[in-house]
């Protein structure tokens, strides 16, 4: 990766393409991307790997008061999501475009691209990834 290039712009493969990393040496994968491997260390090699875009709900919560940019949301699904990768790794996402009944653990859900937030610090609004429901 290039430091120079701004932010905004190094972060949008982990925005929009669920780019994680994977260490080749024990296999683990990582999201969002780690620098090193906590298992292997200086022995791990790490490459880009894109996450898979289908899960289920392992956990999740109803949030009824938001934090700054997301007040005019609430309320609003909070998920911690195992992806259908070999090492299930667990990311956590707002979960949108589904009826509330439909919300339960061990649901199946796939990735959608959703307005995050007005407020962003790098930019005027954050798009990034949200989960739905499959049907
Ligand atoms: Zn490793």
């Amino acid at each position: 990766m290039n430091s120079a290039l701004p932010l905004i712009w190094r972060k949008i493969g982990q925005r929009y393409n669920l780019e994680g990393n994977k260490c080749e040496t024990c296999k683990e994968e990582f999201f969002p991307a780690r620098k090193i491997c906590p298992t292997c260390r200086r022995k791990g090699k790490l490459i880009t790997v894109d996450m898979p875009r289908e899960g289920i709900i392992y956990s999740f919560t109803e949030v009824f008061v938001g934090p700054t940019g997301f007040e005019n949301e609430t309320p609003y699904f909070l998920a911690v999501i195992e992806l259908n990768n070999e090492t299930k790794t667990r990311i956590l996402s707002q979960i949108v475009d589904s009826d509330a009944k439909d919300i339960i653990i061990g649901a199946k859900v796939k990735k959608t691209f959703r307005k995050i937030s007005d407020i962003d610090p790098e930019g005027p609004i954050a798009y990034g990834y949200k989960f739905k429901v499959m049907k």
